[in-house]
């Protein structure tokens, strides 16, 4: 609380995108309400533990539009001189332009503390904008990806150097009456046991390969880490046959497991197959997120359908990747073929990732990636008490649970008692009597309302006396 922030950079940047992740829907909607006058131009925003307001400077770019640079440069300087604190933001994936120079100059004679912030960092050749950034003499740059949400720790991280830790927190400020108004809604998120805590993505995801032999899984982990990497830099497994890889994907790490069997693979014969799927087994379990190849040219045999079904059941959350897909002729007809098996081949995890890729060519890695990081965020999922039982009121008001035996059954509430995978305990009157159906179904709906396709979804009942 306490200090504001504006957002600086040239259209484009993610400035937008930006602003929308600091504030969220939730603190937005408090601004809407009848009664609480606030500034419409100041929105408050939270990074993890810190609270602050972001000055909203939508409007400028129209400014710019109307081609009057001076005009956009004077609403800029207003919003900075405003501010406590600069998100200078930039853009590198295009790289520097004429503009963002322009901007950091402003920024840099206004004297006030910048954070650098070098956004769409994910993007596929970002390492030259990082580089680039360096050159505005705004200090380091923090890599982050606004749409995706990554490098928010360090974000916050860095806001507390720019600012200190007195003023991050807010620490020197006196009271008035404003301030104790923020600090009720503060004590309440931190008051509320329930709270669906920020995803966090400091710590390595964990992810295996998967696939029968020849799919592609060797060529798809040198693509995606390089083969030097593979060749040097492993460090020894948890267990005696099986290797993990560390490494960075666009500034989030990644810990993968290789296992024995795909290393050695110019050595492999057929009679040791057995062995691999054995090590695809280990490697599932040590996973978080598995991967599994598929020949696009083949697809699903009988043994793909059963790794997936093993992922799954392990817990563990699978991301198909639909590999040799340059061999492929008719692209479009053969995807909405393959997505519309592996919805009805798969029906445990509704709404599986499904990708394609060539790992010969390179092509689509970045959003097989891009897949297994959204998807290990549902599985990592948390939907509070409250917001489960509103969305119970709802199916019992228009779907309740059948009569067995003459008595309806009773569903009392719903909790989520884990996560990773998400599992939910649903108190109820008689759980033997539950059809397996209706247990089916509370879990289709629950999947679809709090959005969370492609993960198993546990569902234990409980009697409520
Ligand atoms: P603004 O003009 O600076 O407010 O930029 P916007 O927030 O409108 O974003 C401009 C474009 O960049 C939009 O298409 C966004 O979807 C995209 N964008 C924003 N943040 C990211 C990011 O982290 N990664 C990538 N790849 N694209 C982003
Ligand atoms: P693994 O047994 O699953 O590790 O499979 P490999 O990575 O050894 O690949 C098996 C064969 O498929 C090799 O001849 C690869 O060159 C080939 N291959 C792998 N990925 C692709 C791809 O994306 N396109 C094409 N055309 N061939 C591929």
């Amino acid at each position: 609380m306490g200090f504001k922030v504006a957002i600086i950079g040239r259209p484009n940047v993610g400035k937008s995108t930006l602003f929308n992740r600091l504030v969220g829907k939730k603190l937005a909607l408090v601004d809407d309400t009848p009664g609480v006058t606030r500034d419409r131009r100041v929105h408050a925003a939270k990074l993890y533990d810190l609270y602050f307001d972001v000055i909203d400077t939508a409007g400028f770019e129209d400014a710019a539009a109307s081609t009057l640079p001076g005009r956009m440069r004077q609403q800029t300087e207003i919003a900075i001189r405003e501010a406590d604190l600069i998100f200078f933001t930039v853009d590198v994936k295009s790289g520097l332009m004429p503009d963002d120079r322009t901007f950091a100059e402003v920024v840099r004679k206004s004297g006030k503390p910048v954070v650098l912030v070098a956004n769409k960092a994910e993007a596929r050749g970002a390492q030259g904008g990082m580089l680039e950034a360096w050159e505005l003499g705004l200090g380091e740059p923090i890599p982050v990806s606004a749409e995706h949400g990554q490098g928010m720790p360090d974000l916050r991280d860095a806001v507390i150097e720019a600012l200190g830790q007195e003023r991050a927190f807010g620490e020197d400020e006196d009271e008035s009456d404003e301030i104790a108004a923020s600090e009720v809604l503060i004590g309440e998120d931190i008051a509320d046991p329930d709270a669906e805590p920020a995803y966090d993505d400091t710590k390595p995801l964990r992810i295996a390969v998967v696939g029968r032999p020849n799919a592609g899984k060797s060529t798809l982990i040198n693509a995606l880490i390089g083969e030097e990497r593979l060749l040097t830099g492993p460090e020894a497994g948890i267990t005696r046959d099986s290797i993990s890889v560390d490494w960075d994907w666009r500034g989030r790490r990644i810990k993968l497991f290789d296992t024995a069997g795909m290393r050695r693979k110019s050595r492999i014969h057929e009679k040791l197959e057995v062995m691999s799927v054995q090590d695809g087994l280990r490697a599932i379990r040590f996973a978080e997120i598995v991967i599994i190849v598929l020949d696009a040219t083949i697809p699903f045999e009988k043994q793909d359908l059963q790794i997936a079904d093993l992922i799954i059941r392990e817990g563990r959350a699978p991301v198909i990747a639909f590999n040799k897909w340059d061999l492929i002729d008719n692209p479009q007809e053969l995807l909405a073929e393959l997505r519309e098996k592996t919805g009805r081949l798969l029906p445990q995890a509704r709404g599986i990732q499904a990708v394609t890729v060539s790992a010969e060519t390179g092509r689509g890695l970045d959003r097989l990636m891009d897949s297994v990081i959204k998807t290990h965020k549902v599985w990592n999922s948390r939907v509070s008490t409250g917001k489960l039982n509103r969305w119970l009121e709802g199916i019992l008001a228009h779907h309740p649970p059948p009569a067995v035996a003459g008595r309806r059954l009773k569903i009392k509430y719903v909790t989520q008692a884990k996560t990773r995978p998400p599992g939910f305990v649903v108190s109820c009157s008689r759980p033997d009597a539950m059809p397996q159906s209706y247990v089916r179904y509370l879990t289709n709906s629950l999947r679809e309302a709090f959005d969370m396709p492609g993960v198993p979804i546990r569902m234990a009942l409980r009697t409520s006396d």
